[in-house]
């Protein structure tokens, strides 16, 4: 089967023939991929930087992670799947006999592996999961959004822990997450939404996706535009999703007293300066977010999904045959689109 594969430890992807994955486990899934979408930490592998470098382990490997595709056999002990359901799944693959996977919490597993990251990933035509990561969803579901339910995933897990009700939320980072939770606080009962963005195209981005207000903060400061539009009070719900240190801060001192802070962003060093005094006079609560919650998030953006609440049109910006996939990561890379989709087999 063909395969996108990091051959070796340098700049670049490799269209290549590869064995087909077999079923080897009484709990494993086979299926074939459809579309497949490009991820950050997929451009991370392309390019090659530091951090892939130190993250993967061991190469060749087959990159990718976000997905939907059709079961073709399923292992004797597979339920919840069977042959000629459309699938997506969680990149989180969790033991199922930890702590954690046994208090509900299986996307912070004590054995987590990342799929494309510590295993082979899904930019194939086939591939085999085990049952535990999979949910069955409706064909109705458009399959180039479908493909993207895993970051939908993360901006759903970040937005929902707090209660948008009537709320104004701050989102830094327009970046295709960044979009995703903009798009969700809307459907999830926010009054006004407030997105920071560095880059003119994702600021356009926002606007098209339904942001009351994008704010620049290269000339602009975020905390004093947040304060005069409530009355010094502050924002009610912070969600951070650019990953930069000071759009981090600008959110926290953006805040309102008792207010609540999401973050997904991931930061380049692992030690950053953190406005901390401020969150601790503010009696701010704050989320640290990590995947999704398996399985609340994914019913729910199956829900939103399946009764068209939830529109990523103007998310998902690009859908390329597999063949172009140099193409794609070089677009995805220059940060001039949303999300890039990768059109692997026909239905
Ligand atoms: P992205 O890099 O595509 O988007 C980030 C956006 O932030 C970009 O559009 C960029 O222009 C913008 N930005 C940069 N500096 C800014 C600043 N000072 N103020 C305002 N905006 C600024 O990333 P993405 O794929 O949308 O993901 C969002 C973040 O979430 C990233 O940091 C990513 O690493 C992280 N992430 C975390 C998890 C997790 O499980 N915690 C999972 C996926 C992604
Ligand atoms: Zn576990």
């Amino acid at each position: 089967m063909k395969a996108i594969v990091k051959v070796e430890p340098k700049k670049g992807f490799s269209l290549v023939e590869v064995n087909e994955p077999t079923i080897s486990f009484s709990h494993d899934v086979k299926i074939k991929v459809l579309k497949a979408s490009i991820c950050g930490t997929d451009v991370h592998i392309y390019k090659w930087d530091n951090w892939a470098k130190n993250r993967i382990k061991s190469l060749p490997q087959i990159d990718g992670h976000e997905f939907v595709g059709k079961v073709i056999e399923v292992g004797e002990e597979v339920k919840n799947v069977k042959p000629g359901d459309l699938v997506v799944g969680d990149s989180h693959i969790p033991c199922g006999h930890c702590y954690h996977c046994r208090n509900g919490n299986m996307h912070v597993c004590q054995s987590l592996k990342i799929l494309g990251v510590d295993t082979n990933g899904v930019f194939s035509e086939y591939i085999v999961l085990p049952d535990v990561v999979l949910l069955k969803i409706d064909e109705s579901i458009p399959l180039e959004y479908a493909s993207v339910m895993e970051p939908l995933g993360n901006a759903i897990f970040t937005t929902t822990v707090a209660d948008l009700r009537g709320s104004l939320v701050l989102i830094t980072g327009a970046g295709p997450i960044g979009l995703m939770a903009l798009a969700v606080s809307k459907i999830s009962g926010a009054s006004f939404v407030v997105v920071s963005e560095i880059s003119e195209y994702r600021s356009k981005m926002a606007k098209d996706v339904g942001a009351d207000l994008v704010i620049n903060p290269v000339n602009n400061s975020v905390v004093d535009k947040i304060m005069e539009l409530t009355d010094g009070l502050g924002a009610d719900v912070f969600l951070e999703m650019s990953g930069n240190e000071s759009a981090l801060n600008d959110g926290i001192l953006s805040l309102k007293n008792t207010g609540v802070a999401s973050i997904l962003g991931v930061y380049p060093e692992d030690r950053i300066n953190f406005e901390m005094n401020a969150a601790v006079f503010k009696n701010l609560t704050i989320h640290t977010i990590t995947g999704r919650k398996m399985f609340e998030t994914w019913y729910l953006s199956a829900s939103w999904l399946k009764y068209k609440k939830l529109d990523l049109s103007k998310i998902v910006t690009h859908q390329f045959d597999f063949n172009n996939f140099e193409e794609a990561f070089e677009l995805m890379a220059s940060g001039q689109s949303g999300k890039i989709v990768l059109n692997v087999a026909a239905d």
